[in-house]
């Protein structure tokens, strides 16, 4: 049995590992860079080492410091997680070299599926249909042109070691495949260090269909069903769920049974992912899958799997490293109801979905399932996976598990960096996912409803009111007053730009009556702890999770976060604004393109300059018409996030 694990990896994947690890009885040794020393994965850990600075290329990306910590700490064997080393076929090699079980397929498996064009022809031969698309090695452009024109529009250009949705473009028209071609290229070379792209066929109204297979080193192979990850934004799942909604049993027959011989074909061993793009135009049908890639690890979404089948996952994959056979035969693997999983990000959706980072205020969960690497104090760090969190429902129908996951949603309050807490609520009440017509379009399709600002109001600023007094002063303000009669305390409140009074006069021990505007709302049963509200509003039972710092409250109601103080001068609210006129870099990262030169006149919209910011590419644009007047880098130059890139001379009317 493995009794000492290395985790070659951080966050909350290295926290989810040890709980099993832990559970089996096995001792855990931890890695981390000079940004984690206080991170939770290393004090959840039996043991942990520095493995080097911050940027994972130095820390976590570095084979031969993990090697040397597994041995001198005489791991027996290594679980690299998802991301950084474990799709690496060099550093499988590298650990069963010394000696050392790597919790994985051998390294020939990894290779062998890690690159796009080699993985489709190895599971065509097994029989399984594949998206039609140009695989070849000549990667000039006249022969990359002429593929798409025999594919015919719309294609997708994929970087063939690609992964994360990098190196990714969608070609429509044949007038953006020049741009397409090279930005792929482009974003391919420097996240990959390898620019080969593939041609595929963009399938119309496409479903994201997965199916998780486990292997092991007896020849057996089993499945357990599917996971639906069609809620996508930039070919990055946001939602998982598992079963997939309304598929029909042939369907998941026919699927299952060729993700397992893929499987098969190339002699998989633990666990893996089979990924199908799905064309749901016509509705799911047996005959309408085609495989995308494999991957040859432990899924992000592998929750909503275990929700499902009630199994461990990670228990399953240690086990096979062990040697051990598969611990259940197929017909033993069920479904048990529903289960969807959203993924909270430090990012900024208003902004584009610009990664955030930043110290973690108050961090407070709902009731459901939470994965998560981070604690109270800790901070987002900019060098790595913005993901904050994972919240799991489990429901015996979807929408059991749906109305879970909005409540637990609802309950989550994340003071620091932005998040897209806020995004998820709005979307897990969008009426099309609800009714389970999904695709991996339709978030961009609702953009504007998902990204909606909404003002506060009367029940918000009430309640922030209440928050702002807190139970001391909400109590001895209306006791003080009450010999007077009409017992009354009026704030002055603002949130960005917007100022309003509320006045909050006790009518009773119990109850309260928030005035604005010449509208009353009745408070009763109002119930302080730590860091909840609990109170009826007009006969409304709320549950308001909060966090107060200095003069202000941070606190999520319905779905939405708010953060209210009292009134300040405007120009302090102001102070960040930044103007029309100028193109700032919004995050550190480098210039790779600019598309104009001074004097230009640009429209409203346009895109100036290219910049590549963790290994994302991002498109700088214009608000309004103007002239280009000033540009102040180079493309190849670094800059870091708030330096003005381009000044514009706007044009009036
Ligand atoms: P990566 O390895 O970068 O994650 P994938 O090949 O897994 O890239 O594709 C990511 C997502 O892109 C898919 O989940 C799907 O939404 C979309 N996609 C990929 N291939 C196609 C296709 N041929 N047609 C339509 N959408 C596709």
């Amino acid at each position: 049995m493995i009794q000492r694990l290395l985790i070659a990896n951080r966050g909350e994947i290295a926290c989810r590992i040890t709980q099993t690890a832990r559970r089996m009885g096995m001792h855990v040794i931890a890695v981390y860079s000079e940004a984690d020393a206080q991170a939770r994965h290393v004090q959840e850990a039996d043991e942990a080492h520095l493995i080097g600075p911050a940027e994972a290329q130095l820390s976590y990306l570095n084979i031969k410091k993990i090697l040397e910590v597994a041995q001198a700490t005489q791991a027996d064997a290594i679980h690299p997680g998802y991301g950084f080393l474990s799709e690496n076929p060099d550093f499988a090699q590298a650990v069963n070299d010394a000696g050392i079980r790597f919790v994985g397929p051998v390294p020939k498996v990894i290779e062998a599926m890690g690159r796009k064009d080699r993985a489709k022809e190895i599971i065509a031969a097994a029989g399984v249909p594949i998206v039609p698309g140009y695989l070849g090695s000549d990667q000039s452009e006249k022969t990359l042109k002429k593929e798409i024109k025999k594919i015919g529009l719309p294609v997708l250009i994929k970087a063939r070691a690609g992964g994360g949705g990098k190196g990714m473009r969608l070609v429509e028209k044949p007038e953006e495949i020049d741009a397409a071609l090279a930005a792929a290229k482009r974003e391919a070379l420097a996240s990959f260090g390898d620019d080969h792209v593939i041609i595929e066929k963009y399938i119309k109204t496409p479903r994201h269909i997965e199916v998780q297979v486990f292997g092991d080193d007896h020849g057996n192979v089993v499945h357990m069903f599917e996971r639906d990850c069609s809620m996508q934004r930039r070919y990055q799942k946001v939602i998982e769920e598992a079963p997939a909604p309304d598929i029909p049993d042939a369907m998941r027959d026919a699927m299952t049974q060729a993700a397992v011989a893929a499987a098969q074909e190339i002699g998989y061993s633990g666990a893996g992912t089979v990924e199908f793009i799905v064309d749901a135009s016509k509705g799911l049908a047996a005959d309408k899958f085609w495989f995308m890639e494999m991957n040859t690890r432990l899924q992000v979404e592998h929750p909503v799997t275990e929700a499902i089948t009630g199994l461990d996952l990670v228990e399953w994959q240690l086990r096979i490293a062990n040697g051990e056979p598969l611990p259940l035969r197929q017909d033993h693997i069920e479904i048990k109801g529903h289960a969807i999983e959203a993924r909270v990000y430090a990012e900024d959706p208003q902004a584009g979905f610009l990664p955030a980072s930043g110290k973690i205020r108050a961090l407070k969960f709902g009731s459901a399932r939470v994965d998560t690497g981070l604690t109270n104090d800790d901070t987002v760090s900019s060098h790595y996976d913005p993901m904050i969190a994972k919240v799991i429902a489990h429901g015996q129908t979807r929408a059991q598990a749906l109305s879970c996951l909005e409540g637990a949603l609802e309950q989550t309050l994340i003071e620091g960096p932005k998040t897209n807490l806020d995004f998820l609520s709005r979307l897990v009440t969008l009426p099309e996912f609800q009714e389970a017509k999904l695709d991996t379009g339709l978030i961009d399709r609702a953009l504007d409803t998902l990204l909606d600002v909404e003002e506060p109001d009367n029940t918000t600023w009430s309640i922030a009111a209440i928050l702002l007094l807190g139970p001391q002063n909400l109590g001895a303000a209306a006791f003080g007053f009450a010999h007077f009669g009409a017992a009354r305390t009026t704030l002055t409140l603002a949130i960005n730009q917007m100022v309003q009074q509320v006045s909050i006069l006790r009518k009773d021990a119990k109850t309260y009556i928030a005035r604005i505007g010449g509208q009353d709302l009745h408070l009763a049963q109002i119930r302080f702890d730590a860091a909840t509200l609990r109170l009826k509003c007009d006969g409304t039972q709320m549950h308001i999770p909060f966090h107060r710092y200095k003069d202000r409250v941070a606190f999520r109601l319905n779905g939405r976060h708010y953060d209210i103080g009292y009134r300040r001068r405007l120009s302090e609210e102001n102070q960040q604004a930044l103007g029309a006129d100028k193109i700032v870099a919004p995050m550190t990262g480098t210039i790779t393109l600019l598309n104009h030169a001074v004097g230009d006149q640009v429209a409203a919209g346009d895109i100036v300059a290219v910049m590549e910011a963790m290994k994302m590419e991002l498109n700088l644009k214009t608000d309004m018409a103007a002239k280009i007047s000033a540009i102040h880098v180079k493309p190849g130059q670094s800059v870091s996030e708030g330096t003005v890139l381009i000044e514009l001379d706007i044009d009036d009317g």
